[in-house]
């Protein structure tokens, strides 16, 4: 028979072995990431209805859910004068009738046809005089089918998946498939945890008897995610290793003479965070430290001062930025920087052949200070002793860079930083492996920027203050908007914007952007800091590294095409000076996300406030790039909302590796296993010794 058929299945085994399940569904199931039959236990269900108990339609009443199993003796698309279309159905059971509705739902006219048998799950709520129940979950029931009650779980579609034969599928097959897989974790910490097996957690993550039943499931299932995400860092890092790092000078002549260099003293949150590091530096343990502060705080001269301790013993120091762009600019920072202390900083982009000339000069180690891409982590540069690395923006960079990057020297000193400030929660999870400072405050002087909303239809306001604020003086930047990935297209965007704006009498009009030679670039923006521009228009190009305190305006155009976080630099650039700063957001926000973001922005000027929304509309995998670069998202963990389990998970992972780095003892062989797929499916390639 095909329904016994589930028993026989193997977790190995291709979907299609599963009965009822051919090439058609097979391909559906594809969609959804499912190739093996294995693969199903962890086809999470997005939710679970909450079926407690089939009411008698006679009871139902308004305000309250209920679930009402019967069969449709009408169903007709009605379209009242004036108001939307909906589909009107009444359901009767033995006691009596109710109206059910479904708006913009005409497709359902088809399933829901009279003499179907229903049960559905929905709000009942008194329209007018009538009671109905609107948009309820249903599902379609064969005359002589008893419904599932309980907790049914609701599983993602695909194709041509119905819901119904999801569950039906899933309950026949995971019983037997659950038994089937390794329970990674070692039997003596289950016990110790007071956890359930896996194979009870996966079963019961399905299909719970009760929610404590579900919430046991998921507990273990969290703490699987966790552990296996903390063990899976650790050990690429070589943290668990004793290999020894190097022991830097961070009060070496070179940094006490940049450092009387200055022309201010470091602010108190500067110097706390100088001291944390500072002791890294000089500890043989390789340093692997996040540097969070909000955009201004002066991220930048710490990373300097980093850089300057690593040149310590003759050895190199790189700076990488995420994009050319940010590279180039912070090329130019550092460049001038260090001019004070004579060192000549390389910029190493990948693209012709001044590159090559850098990239002899690194592996040569004539060159100390070196600034780049990605392309500092590409097979062809080598540097000669590589001390301190900073990464910059760490949000857009993968562990897989970062471990890269580490495989070039002697387990270099490395200081990630990030303008993104993240929250502890997640700098935790996401960079299990580093120690986290933060730059507490800003340099004295900084004005609060007002930011103001405003529709595309009402932007001369945004401009007539622009011309108020250069009248007195003052200058401005207009961020023209981000119309596409393609960096030419934004160019020409920002030409034109330029094109127009010099057509108004009495404006000076500055142009940058990502097009431009560096030389170019690099003349505009110091024409801007001498004020031989009123105005300049740019690209996103000046979102990091651009410091022109009489700068007091930004206007940024479509404001809604940029994500949070690139707002929040933007606006950074002003604000930096005595003058009181405007920030004009022009935008129509057409989503409910975009309008977040912009409410946001309006809202508040505090960086980590910012980051928090961000995760709220986005979500953590979004904002941290996670999808694309990190050690196996999440799939069930809230980092936010799971912090207690997260730390427990890092700190067993920590005494596992202590005892047993490797992961070699018996009782880890399927941890150890579980573990390598982790990091195979992020990091290709990469070996685990
Ligand atoms: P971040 O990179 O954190 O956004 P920057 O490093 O670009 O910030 O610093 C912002 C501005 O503040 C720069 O003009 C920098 O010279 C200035 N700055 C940094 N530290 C101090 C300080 N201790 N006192 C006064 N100004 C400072
Ligand atoms: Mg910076």
């Amino acid at each position: 028979m095909d329904g016994d058929r589930g028993a026989a299945v193997a977790l190995g085994d291709p979907i299609t072995k599963v009965a009822g399940i051919g090439p058609r569904r097979a391909e559906d199931f594809r969609r959804l990431g499912i190739e093996r039959a294995g693969d199903l236990l962890t086809l999470w269900p997005r939710r679970h209805l909450d079926r407690a108990a089939i009411t008698p339609i006679w009871q139902v009443r308004p305000g309250e859910t209920f679930t009402i199993l019967g069969h449709i003796s009408q169903s007709a698309l009605k379209t009242p004068p004036g108001r939307q279309p909906f589909l009107r159905v009444v359901v009767q059971d033995p006691t009596g009738s109710l109206v059910v509705s479904f708006f913009h739902a005409g497709w359902l006219k088809n399933q829901l046809t009279p003499g179907q048998k229903v049960l559905m799950t929905g709000r009942v709520d008194r329209f007018g005089r009538n009671v109905a129940m609107a948009h309820p979950d249903f599902e379609l029931l064969q005359p002589d089918e008893e419904p599932r009650l309980g907790l049914v779980p609701v599983y993602p579609l695909a194709g041509g998946l119905r819901a119904r034969f999801m569950q039906q599928t899933m309950q026949r097959l995971l019983p037997g498939l659950a038994v089937q897989a390794a329970d990674p974790l070692p039997p003596d910490l289950i016990r110790q945890e007071d956890f359930p097996t896996r194979s009870w957690a996966v079963q019961h993550l399905h299909f719970p008897h009760s929610q404590q039943d579900r919430e046991q499931a998921r507990r273990r299932l969290v703490f699987d995610e966790f552990l296996r995400m903390s063990l899976a860092v650790l050990m690429l890092h070589g943290r668990a290793d004793t290999r020894a790092g190097q022991i830097q000078d961070p009060d070496s002549a070179l940094v006490r003479k940049f450092m009387q260099s200055l022309p201010f003293a470091l602010t108190p949150g500067q110097t706390a965070v100088w001291k944390e590091i500072s002791e890294d530096l000089s500890s043989p343990r390789p340093m692997a430290r996040l540097l969070q502060g909000d955009v201004g705080s002066g991220k930048t001269i710490i990373a300097a001062l980093t850089m300057l301790a690593g040149l310590s013993n003759n050895r190199q120091a790189a700076f990488m930025a995420p994009t050319e762009l940010l590279a180039e600019q912070q090329h130019v920072v550092l460049s001038r920087l260090f001019a004070s202390v004579d060192i000549e900083v390389g910029l190493l982009t990948g693209r012709g052949k001044s590159a090559d000339l850098v990239r002899d000069d690194t592996a040569s180690g004539k060159l100390r200070a070196v600034v780049g891409t990605q392309a500092l982590v590409s097979q062809g540069v080598r540097f000669d002793r590589l001390g301190v690395v900073i990464v910059d923006e760490q949000h857009r960079f993968g562990v897989r860079q970062r471990a890269e990057l580490s495989e070039k020297g002697i387990f270099p000193d490395m200081l990630v930083m990030t303008a993104t400030p993240i929250p502890r929660t997640l700098a935790l999870t996401v960079y299990g492996d580093l120690e986290v400072s933060r730059i507490e405050g800003l340099p004295p002087g900084r004005q609060p920027i007002q930011t103001v909303h405003i529709s595309s239809a009402d932007r001369r306001v945004a401009y007539q203050a622009v011309r108020d604020r250069v009248r007195m003086g003052q200058q401005a930047y207009v961020v023209c908007p981000l119309v596409d990935e393609n960096e030419a297209l934004n160019a020409k965007a920002a030409v034109d914007l330029a094109e127009g704006m010099r057509k108004i009498p009495g404006w000076r009009i500055g142009l940058v952007h990502g097009q431009m030679p560096l030389a170019e670039k690099t003349r505009v923006m110091g024409a801007f800091r001498q004020r031989e521009f009123d105005v300049l228009v740019a690209t996103t190009i000046i979102e990091v590294g651009v410091d022109v305190p009489n700068a007091s305006m930004m206007v940024i155009e479509q404001a809604e095409r940029f994500g949070l976080a690139q707002l929040h630099q933007l606006r950074g650039r002003v604000g930096r000076g005595a003058h009181a700063s405007t920030c004009y957001l022009i935008s129509d926000p057409k989503t409910e996300d975009a309008e977040a973001r912009i409410q946001a922005m309006v809202e508040t000027q505090d960086g980590l406030a910012l980051a928090e929304r961000d995760l709220e509309i986005r979500g953590p995998g979004e904002v941290l790039g996670m999808r694309q670069h990190g050690v196996a998202g999440f799939e069930l963990a809230n980092p936010l909302r799971d912090l207690t389990m997260l730390e427990r998970a890092r700190v067993v992972a920590r005494k596992m590796l202590t005892g047993d780095p490797r992961l070699n003892r018996p009782e880890h062989a399927n941890l150890r296993q579980w573990v390598r797929e982790a990091i195979d499916e992020a990091l290709p390639g990469q070996v685990l010794h």
